[in-house]
């Protein structure tokens, strides 16, 4: 029942796995935990759960952009200013 072996606080070396505008992953090869930090919220997930995570993003992604009709759904660059 130890907290801290699942905080970053014990030694843990992160390692970067991408970062853009939104966010950033991580990894602790350390405990195994994968670190997706998107803006003001942290989820930290197992390598299974973030692979299946980034299937589950990857299908929508094609999804939206090969389906016209939900794109055109979409609110599309909402904060674009003309
Ligand atoms: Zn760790």
């Amino acid at each position: 029942m130890s907290r801290e072996s699942f905080s970053a606080n014990t030694g843990c070396q992160h390692v970067e796995l991408a970062r853009n505008t939104i966010g950033h992953v991580q990894i602790c090869p350390d405990c195994g935990v994968v670190h997706v930090s998107l803006q003001s919220m942290t989820v930290r997930l197992t390598p299974d759960a973030f692979e299946a995570l980034a299937e589950l993003t990857r299908q929508a992604y094609v999804r939206l952009h090969a389906d016209a009709r939900v794109f055109a759904q979409t609110p599309a660059h909402a904060g674009v200013a003309h």
